[in-house]
């Protein structure tokens, strides 16, 4: 039986009380551990240790910062075997995937290893001789990083790494579901060797309580999020009273366009990989799947012989590719939009039930002959439900892949080179997959648009956000 602690200031420690909460298997259903249940108080002291680690953190020279960086990747790398199996027992992703993540997950250490010693300044002509102006870049604080349970360590070190490595120090609270990949990661990280508070765990089933410390300690500087819209605002509203700085990664209703010159067996390969990668638990997966009226019935014929071939299951066995969803909710909610789709007239081409065993599941499906105002084409299903839709020009599917409320992730296939820029720069969206279902890199900016949030994760940009901007401005005698 595996038990968490949390991790304050440099040292393992038990929440008040002892107090704990369980974690479960969601292939299962079976109890594989107990996480530390921290509150208000120990989210005050894991502030107060990163506020006390900020001001010696901050001052180290950036190629310091850069080498404990390569430090973390460097364990992770070691540890990646370990990493991985957790993940794939608490949260249920396949093996394989789970190692991706690891690797996702490890690589925004190198990343901003590397990018910490790029934090450039400027200099700015002044409009008299003796004066000369500055810029510089400086870390934003105490950082407050909140995170959700689909990527159980690739959200964490997204938001860790460049925190890092522009000098910030951080606390993170994961979420309820995956707390023991938390503290697999930090315990990891601490081989590391980092100075005492620079970063933080506070594991709870209290994240409302963690969350009202988090908005009201003038200590935290900024709040780092990923989940849901509704959450994101709650705090991005709160944040304000202190004008904390806020990332929002949010929400997403994601597009998936093929257009009849696309090369088709790319096109389903891809929309395979966005749609059931992680039994489509993902912000970035296909939620919508357009496809141009003449190739629909190949398309389609495609598309459910290679959801057939799928295997579900427990996500340690081997040949499994699509694991069990996180809880009994994440399972009603595929059936929902399921049952609202086939009254307002789809049809179920392949799957459309739950699996009556113990954990979580639901087989990969597939539904054609959907419209627009079913429930499925506004709202996230995160589950692993394919609707398919027909269109009929350019312009028709540009309107109805941007007419929601979300802005994330896009893509579409297409062998044209005009029109893959036409497309490209009318999508409403953070992010564009141009005949790429995968784009989620270390090194590119993540993020989205409209209610999918501010801010962007990864890449140049990444870094900026956990930085402010000063101005020194200086009279030379
Ligand atoms: P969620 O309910 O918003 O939870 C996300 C995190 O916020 C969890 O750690 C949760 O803790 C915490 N939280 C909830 N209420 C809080 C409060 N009042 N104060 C402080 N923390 C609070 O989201 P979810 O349903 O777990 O995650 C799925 C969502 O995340 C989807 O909408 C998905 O699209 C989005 N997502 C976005 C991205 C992106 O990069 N844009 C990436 C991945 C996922 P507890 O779980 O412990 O309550």
């Amino acid at each position: 039986m595996m038990k968490g602690s949390l991790y304050i200031d440099g040292k393992w420690t038990d929440a008040a009380g002892g107090r704990s909460f369980p974690t479960l298997n969601p292939a299962t259903g079976q109890l594989l551990g107990y996480a530390a249940d921290g509150g208000k108080e120990e989210t005050r002291l894991a502030i107060d240790a990163a506020q006390r680690a900020f001001h010696k953190w901050s001052r180290l020279s950036a190629l310091e910062r850069a080498d404990y960086l390569m430090a973390c990747y460097d364990a992770m790398m070691r540890n990646s075997e370990k990493l991985a199996e957790i993940m794939t027992l608490e949260q249920g992703k396949p093996l394989q995937e789970a190692r991706n993540e690891v690797q996702y997950a490890a690589s925004f250490f190198r990343w901003f290893g590397e990018e910490a010693r790029r934090v450039y300044g400027e200099t700015i002509p002044a409009s008299v001789a003796e004066k000369r102006i500055m810029v510089i870049q400086q870390p934003v604080g105490v950082v407050a990083a909140i995170t959700p349970w689909n990527f159980p360590q690739g959200m964490p070190t997204r938001k860790i790494a460049p925190a890092l490595a522009a000098g910030c120090t951080v606390v993170l609270k994961p979420a309820k579901q995956t707390p023991l990949n938390a503290t697999v990661l930090f315990e990891v990280l601490e081989e590391a060797g980092l100075p005492p508070g620079v970063m933080n765990l506070i594991t709870t089933s209290r994240s409302g309580e963690v969350g009202e410390e988090i908005l009201t300690n003038e200590k935290v500087r900024k709040i780092t999020f990923t989940g849901s819209t509704d959450t994101g605002k709650y705090l991005t509203k709160e944040a304000a009273n202190q004008m904390k700085r806020v990332s929002m990664e949010l929400g997403g209703h994601a597009p998936f366009i093929v257009f009849a010159d696309a090369n088709l067996e790319e096109a389903v390969n891809g929309v395979m990989a966005s749609k059931f990668r992680n039994a489509g638990q993902t912000c970035v997966c296909a939620n919508r799947v357009y496809v141009e009226r003449p190739i629909k019935e190949r398309f389609e014929a495609l598309f459910k012989a290679k959801v057939e071939a799928l295997r579900m299951g427990d996500g340690l066995d081997s040949g499994v590719n699509l694991g069990p969803l996180i809880d009994e909710n994440a399972v009603a909610k595929s059936e929902e939009h399921v049952r609202d789709a086939v009254a307002k007239g789809a049809k179920i081409l392949v799957g459309g039930n739950r699996r009556a065993s113990a954990g979580h599941f639901y087989e990969p499906t597939i539904l054609t002959d959907v419209t627009d105002d079913m429930q499925i084409c506004s709202e996230e299903t995160f589950g692993p439900v394919a609707p398919v839709m027909v269109f009929d020009t350019v312009d028709e599917v540009i309107e109805r892949a941007n007419n929601v409320p979300y802005g994330l992730a896009s893509y579409f296939y297409t062998n044209d080179i005009n029109r893959a820029v036409y497309v490209a720069e009318r999508l409403e969206y953070g992010i564009v997959g141009l005949n790429d279902a995968l784009p989620a890199v270390a090194q590119a900016p993540f993020g989205g648009v409209k209610e999918s949030g501010v801010g962007r994760e990864g890449g140049r940009e990444g870094l900026k956000d956990f930085l402010e901007t000063k101005y020194i401005s200086m009279k030379v005698l």
